[in-house]
């Protein structure tokens, strides 16, 4: 199967518009969604709808945003910069929209044999996998050969082979990983909506599962319209500024 990845849209309805654009001249045939459609954009609306027309081959979790958004979780450990989009957010979607997002399940999810997607942590889908450390505690108590994951912004592959444990942050336009059989992996698609590895291009993965090949990409999208979207509709500028710096 040829898995087009997708996470962090935040509501950048300009990033996410160019992802879809030239994805599909990329023929995948399912859509892997990782959370956090929503929360700091302005085009919450957009960003949904366009999910809820990927389907049928679509498989979605939530990410912490989504919860947030959807009244799930009250945010108590979000900063108020955070806080204030969300609840913007929730007065601007329309109420299918605010449904769909309330009702995206909980990862991880199994997607096929031997893979699984999750927002944060599949141990807990509000953890940040920043670290080997990290990784580390995951590939000692968590099975799946193969995890797809967001939550950190940060394009970055994670892996265990034999005794020994790798990091790697994924940088330039594009690159492909081939994933070995005995190997297991982490693997980060980084953000469509707001990247925070000093790259504000938008990320985004196809992996091919037949023939274990990762590839990653970058693309520029008009960031000034994003920008502009953001300050119009009075949210707090810092969430325009970061975007053109990727932070
Ligand atoms: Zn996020």
């Amino acid at each position: 199967m040829r898995y087009l990845i997708l996470s962090d849209m935040h509501a950048n309805w300009e990033a996410f518009e160019t992802v879809l654009r030239r994805a599909r001249r990329k023929r995948y045939e399912a859509v892997l969604v990782l959370g956090d459609l929503v929360g700091y954009g302005a085009a919450p609306n957009q960003v949904v709808d366009a999910v809820r027309r990927m389907g049928p081959r679509l498989y979605t979790v939530r990410g912490n945003h989504d919860k947030v958004v959807a009244g799930i979780d009250s945010g108590g450990n979000f900063n108020q910069t955070a806080l204030t989009a969300a609840q913007w957010t929730t007065g601007r979607l329309t109420p299918g929209n605010l449904r769909y997002v309330r009702d995206l399940p909980q990862g991880p999810m199994k997607v096929e044999e031997g893979v699984a997607i999750c927002h944060g942590s599949p141990l807990d889908e509000d953890t940040y996998v920043f670290s080997d450390v990290d990784a580390w505690e995951i590939f000692s108590r968590y099975e799946t050969p193969v995890t797809f994951f967001g939550h950190t912004h940060i394009p970055s592959l994670f892996w265990l082979e034999g005794k020994l444990l790798g990091v790697k942050a994924l940088r330039g336009t594009s690159g492909r990983i081939v994933l070995s059989p005995g190997g297991r992996y982490l693997i980060n698609p980084g953000s469509i909506g707001q990247p925070r590895d000093r790259d504000p291009r938008a990320s985004y993965m196809i992996y091919d599962s037949k023939k274990q090949v990762v590839t990653w990409y970058r693309i520029p999208y008009a960031i000034g319209e994003s920008q502009a979207r953001i300050r119009k509709a009075g949210l707090p500028n810092s969430l325009a500024d970061r975007l053109a710096v990727g932070a």
